[in-house]
């Protein structure tokens, strides 16, 4: 009997729980609803939606190889979700629906909704753990709550991963082909950004395959000693294909294993390093389900609701057009906008110097990041976000402040970073980019810093004193 998978943040054939259980029990037909309206509303920007239009027809692309059609329709917001789904598989003759879970609130409720009314009518659909290797609710402290903590988190998933959770999925045989024809991209939604140029984020698993590949040869061995230095390639840039699925966390942490004698949490220190990070992926995904009001603008820490943001446009605009007078924070921004993706170290300290240096409220950061990251993705950007804003879990005491000069100097030792993103401090000496004095600028159009570091830490921190305990 015909076998439905609905295609969401899970664009690849290869390694997909759904799609490898859907083919296993009859012929498949692959649908992916566009939803740009719900996108829009959830935050996300031109660079996130054009890399998943593309996501989308290069997986298109792949199905139609193994004679599997891809249906396409555009319904706006999440609400004809279901009644869309039914009506597809009632006129194509669909025994169940198959799709992997998604964890964010309004994802869990949509799915929710379309599962009763699948039930309702007297259809199978199944959901498929797929993105992470434990089920939220599956790794629990030993007094049986979520994780708030990332080291236990890890400590936990260490210990009780086992070869069945990371092993990969059946890739589909081509099956034979169906009386139903794939359909075209629906027209681009309007939006009010342009995208960065596509060459640089090559859409679909096959480019994906290709840069983790690249990754571990060139890269992972030394991924400890380079992560946190931005002018360095040193990460594996593959957050955009992980967070659409055109690549899965088994997939790579198959292939970690195989170069370093089929280990994870031992042996080379970059491979296990790297191993972490996705991780901590998984960590936030559990928390979103763990601790659902952060699906809802809240702060994880409740006590941290009642603190006195300042309302200052200006500074925010400052932030956002990379106009602080603080070069690291001004060369992150703008690789953000201009580039789409932001280096982990960076996406720290801007987002730190956002909430603390300037006490402007994490959340409006949270909305600028989404809008312009490539990658972004709400569990990984709001615990991203709440760490650096002291108000989440595991978050920084709020005390920690990233001095944004010291950090400068530390991880852009050569200025070169800086210089990438600013020229107009690229004729400075190195050692003099970091905090350029103002007779060494000339006629170049740098501002001086937007608030001094010392008076800007006192308030921040007279403002998390003033919190009252919960
Ligand atoms: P690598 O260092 O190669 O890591 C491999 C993978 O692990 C990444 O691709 C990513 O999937 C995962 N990962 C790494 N670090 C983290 C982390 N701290 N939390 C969760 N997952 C992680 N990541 C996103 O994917 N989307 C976001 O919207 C996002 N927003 C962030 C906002 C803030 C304020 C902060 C501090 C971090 C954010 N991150 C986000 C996490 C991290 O910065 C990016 O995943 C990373 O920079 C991507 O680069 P990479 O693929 O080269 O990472």
């Amino acid at each position: 009997a015909r076998q439905l998978v609905w295609f969401r943040s899970d664009l690849r054939t290869l390694d997909n729980s759904a799609l490898a259980a859907a083919a296993s029990r009859g012929p498949v037909i692959a649908v992916f609803l566009h939803c740009p309206a719900q996108w829009q509303a959830h935050g996300h920007g031109a660079n996130k939606v054009d890399f998943l239009r593309r996501g989308v027809a290069a997986l298109g692309d792949t199905l139609a190889g193994y004679n599997i059609p891809l249906l396409q329709r555009d319904i706006g917001d999440f609400s004809a979700t279901a009644e869309t789904l039914l009506a597809i598989a009632r006129e194509h003759d669909v025994a169940a629906l198959h799709f992997n879970r998604e964890y964010p609130l309004n994802e869990a409720r949509r799915d929710a909704a379309v599962q009763a009314a699948f039930h309702a009518a007297g259809l199978a659909s199944h959901a498929w753990t797929d993105a992470v290797a434990f089920e939220p609710g599956e790794l629990l402290t030993g007094q049986g709550h979520y994780y708030s903590v990332f080291t236990p988190f890890a400590k936990a998933w260490q210990r009780q991963v086992d070869a069945g959770r990371l092993a990969l999925r059946d890739a589909p045989s081509v099956q034979a082909a169906l009386p139903i024809a794939a359909e075209a991209l629906p027209d681009a939604p309007r939006l009010a950004d342009t995208p960065v140029d596509a060459r640089h984020w090559p859409a679909g698993e096959t480019a994906a395959a290709d840069r983790l590949a690249r990754f571990l040869r060139y890269r992972a061995r030394h991924y400890h000693e380079q992560r946190d230095l931005p002018a360095i390639a040193g990460t594996s840039e593959l957050s955009p294909y992980l967070a659409l699925g055109m690549l899965s966390h088994r997939q790579c942490l198959q292939a970690a294993m195989a170069e370093n004698d089929g280990h994870l949490g031992d042996g080379d220190a970059g491979l296990t390093g790297w191993v972490n990070e996705l991780i901590w992926r998984e960590f936030y995904q559990h928390i979103v389900v763990g601790f659902p009001e952060v699906c809802r603008h809240r702060p994880f820490q409740r006590h941290t609701e009642a603190l006195a943001w300042r309302d200052d446009d200006a500074a925010f605009r400052a932030w956002c057009e990379g106009r602080t007078g603080y070069p690291l924070v001004d060369a992150a921004m703008r690789q953000l906008v201009q580039t789409g993706w932001m280096h982990n170290r960076l996406r720290m300290v801007t987002a730190m110097f956002l909430t603390k240096h300037l006490l402007i409220d994490w959340r409006r950061g949270e909305a600028f990041f989404l809008r312009h990251l490539i990658d972004g993705e709400f569990a990984a950007n709001n615990g991203g976000w709440q760490w650096a804003a002291s108000t989440g879990t595991d978050a920084a005491p709020y005390f920690r402040l990233f001095n944004p000069t010291t950090q400068s100097r530390r991880f852009d030792p050569d200025g070169r970073f800086l210089a990438a993103y600013l020229p107009e401090l690229a004729e400075l000496p190195a050692k003099a980019r970091h905090a350029p004095p103002r007779d060494a600028l000339g006629a170049a159009d740098y501002p001086p810093p937007i608030v001094d570091h010392k008076a800007a830490r006192e308030r921040a921190l007279a403002a998390f004193k003033a919190l009252p305990r919960s």
